[in-house]
């Protein structure tokens, strides 16, 4: 029997995207042959363990070579090659010299990560949370914060950047095993020279970035890659900037081997500890059909159009946040370096940031409320909103069609209570956002 409600339902949802102009920075559009291998039978496949890492050095070998490897159940011989093709592919889009491409999701990566470098009690040096950094970087609410303890450096509000004097004062002071960056609502390029610099004065630190949020730009070449600065381990997500199915990935540097036997926690033993620490460490059978979507994704991201793709999200946040400007939008952090924007719309217009995700979700235009740096607001109704353009550029919009998206936004701020006016807006947003098919209708 045909499940009428759920399709019903996926079907409203496609239009709901169609009608409407996606400016959620960590989310995006994929294409047809993600969504196709996302919904393939390699659901159906149990893989626990990993393939074999040996002879990764072309991909018409890997996809066609059968290996040994390191399964608990049979039946692998195409999961193996899926899985290693994706390996191959990630290494290569990120210079790492490993991948674990296992993750259910960013969270589940940096949590393996955690528990592959660090004892219960250890410290770890990362971005305040109001500050812009991720629940899974010490939020008291996650299950890694009761084991671990985590210290937090803060955006200096001189210059609206990271204040690298506070974070070697308390590295020094604190010793971290991890000095971790990465955030979700940061707008400006982290100076990864300077964090591996503080990281080095600490003995058997770990510098750890998750860049879940610039992995599309660090692939497209647009933004510094944290492994040229010695970097040891680079966790994200697949479904942001990178365009990919919903999902973790963790990246290293080291020696690569077998994950059978547990080998001593040093820096270069990082690879074998973090595929322990996935598995059988922290999850149990890896979602094949999402790895096999991954592995497309990657695919796409090495591409010469992807890097055209990402040079064009920072071309048209840049625009955005010149039109946002110029209708009297306040930036935090003084203007954007890569593909988001956080503006105080407390303090230009007198509205909380809730008040306005609402009223532009109501028109078409889906962003999110967000906390700006020391808000004055309480959390449940904070400052800011934060926007970006990772998915409207995937749809096709260039910086000419930015003016017309801040205007929008700025029209339905002053006329939040014109039922009228919103609804002349909602019909404007969804004809134009109708010019732009989603990739999965081509
Ligand atoms: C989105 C994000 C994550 C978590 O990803 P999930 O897949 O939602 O678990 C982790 N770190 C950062 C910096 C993120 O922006």
């Amino acid at each position: 029997m045909n499940d009428e409600k759920i399709f019903e339902l996926i079907h409203a949802e496609i239009e709901r995207q169609r009608d409407g102009l996606e400016l959620i920075p960590s989310e995006n559009y994929v294409s047809q042959q993600v969504l196709l291998a996302m919904g393939s039978e390699f659901t159906n496949k149990y893989s626990e363990g990993y393939p074999n890492f040996d002879e990764l050095d072309d991909e018409s070998v890997i996809s066609t070579k059968i290996l040994p490897n390191y399964r608990y159940y049979g039946g692998q011989i195409n999961t193996d090659r899926v899985e290693r093709l994706a390996i191959w592919r990630a290494m290569k889009l990120f210079n790492a010299d490993h991948a674990n491409v296992q993750p259910h999701s960013g969270a589940q990566a940096n949590n393996a990560v955690y528990n592959a470098w660090l004892e219960p009690g250890d410290t770890v040096l990362g971005m305040d949370l109001g500050h812009g950094g991720h629940l899974t970087h010490g939020s008291p609410v996650t299950q890694s914060a009761q084991i671990y303890n985590f210290v937090r450096y803060h955006i200096d509000p001189k210059d609206g950047r990271f204040d690298y004097d506070e974070i070697e004062k308390i590295a020094l002071k604190e010793k971290p095993k991890i000095l971790l960056v990465g955030y979700s609502a940061y707008a400006r390029i982290p100076d990864f020279a300077r964090f591996a610099e503080i990281g080095k004065k600490i003995p058997g630190c770990l510098l750890m970035a998750d860049m879940a949020h610039v992995a599309g730009l660090i692939a497209g070449g647009v933004h510094p890659n944290p492994f040229d600065f010695g970097f040891h381990v680079v966790t994200t997500t697949t479904h942001k900037t990178l365009r990919g199915p919903r999902g973790g990935l963790i990246l290293s540097r080291g020696i690569v081997g077998s994950p059978l036997k547990k080998p001593e926690k040093t820096l270069e033993n990082i690879p074998i500890l973090i595929d322990r620490s996935v598995f059988p460490g922290t999850q149990g059978g890896p979602l094949m059909h999402v790895i096999a979507a991954k592995a497309v994704a990657f695919h796409e991201a090495l591409q010469p159009d992807f890097k055209k793709y990402a040079a064009r999200i920072v071309a048209n946040t840049a625009e955005l946040a010149e039109q946002l400007k110029k209708r009297g939008f306040k930036l935090v952090f003084g203007g954007t370096e890569n593909h988001l924007i956080l503006t105080d719309v407390m303090s230009s217009f007198g509205v909380h940031g809730g008040i306005v995700e609402k009223v532009l979700d109501d028109i078409g235009l889906t962003l999110n409320k967000n906390a700006i740096p020391n808000d004055p607001e309480p959390p449940f109704r904070p400052s800011g909103i934060r926007l970006g353009t990772p998915a409207i550029t995937t749809r096709g919009l260039m910086e000419k069609d930015m003016e017309k998206i801040a205007e929008w936004m700025k029209l339905a701020i002053d006329n939040r209570d014109n039922p009228t006016m919103i609804k002349k807006l909602r019909a404007e947003v969804q004809q134009f956002a109708r010019q732009f098919p989603l990739p999965s209708d081509k």
